[in-house]
């Protein structure tokens, strides 16, 4: 049975995603408090986090930030108020993995849950992947840019596994998409150059050189001869 936390303080939309979620089969958990909310996800194992971003005492960003540094890699979908573009995007930088805007349907949330689900068991490798100076193993979900480890999120390893397992080509946008989030996906997808820059954000302080190349139009080649 999958765990899910709702760290939410909106009242009625708990109780009806408690409802709802219960009656598909989910354990639920929820906390109506950021600090306490936190405490829950970093002590207890939940499949899915689903996180609002104006708390009392801890916000939904301060959070994510803290799971992530921890480490805790579950999946975060972000609940966030209309016209927030700029908290979507902190929100992803932050590791969350995907975010639906309030109000949604319980049947977009529902699809968008199975798939976070899903793709955090399948979008990630299933061995010990080398090519060039990175090192990806993914029992441990740990990865090394020759000796030195580096910190990515879920969606991270997954992207950078992507890149491991297909040397040498020119991957799109598009592939991406299809491959590591949900054929469902009905967000922007540019969601996938946040993940690029945080990703090259890590990677190229290691290499002093940009890893990660962009083909413009075409997409993106991770370049192992820097
Ligand atoms: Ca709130």
């Amino acid at each position: 049975m999958f765990k899910i936390l709702i760290i939410e303080d909106e009242e009625a939309l708990v109780a009806a995603l408690k409802r709802g979620l219960s009656a598909e089969g989910y354990f639920v958990e929820s906390s109506s408090n950021g600090r306490e909310g936190y405490l829950l996800a970093s002590e207890k194992h939940f499949d899915l986090i689903l996180l609002d971003i104006l708390l009392p005492e801890m916000n939904g960003f301060e959070i994510c930030e803290e799971l992530r540094k921890q480490g805790n890699l579950t999946p975060v979908l972000m609940l966030t108020a209309q016209g927030d573009e700029l908290d979507i995007a902190e929100g992803l930088d932050l590791g969350a993995d995907d975010y639906l805007v309030k109000p949604f349907s319980f049947v977009v949330l529902m699809s968008r849950i199975r798939s976070l689900i899903r793709r955090t068991k399948r979008g990630s490798i299933e061995q010990t992947t080398a090519f060039g100076l990175f090192l990806l193993d993914p029992d441990a979900h740990r990865a090394f840019c020759g000796e030195v480890e580096i910190v990515l999120t879920a969606k991270e390893f997954a992207i950078l596994g992507y890149f491991l397992t297909h040397p040498r080509s020119v991957i799109s946008k598009r592939e991406l998409l299809d491959e590591l989030w949900d054929m469902n996906y009905m967000g922007d997808p540019n969601i996938v150059e946040v993940y690029i820059r945080r990703l090259r954000q890590k990677i190229d302080p290691l290499l002093r050189a940009p890893a990660i190349e962009t083909i413009r139009g075409v997409g993106y080649r991770l370049n192992v001869d820097v």
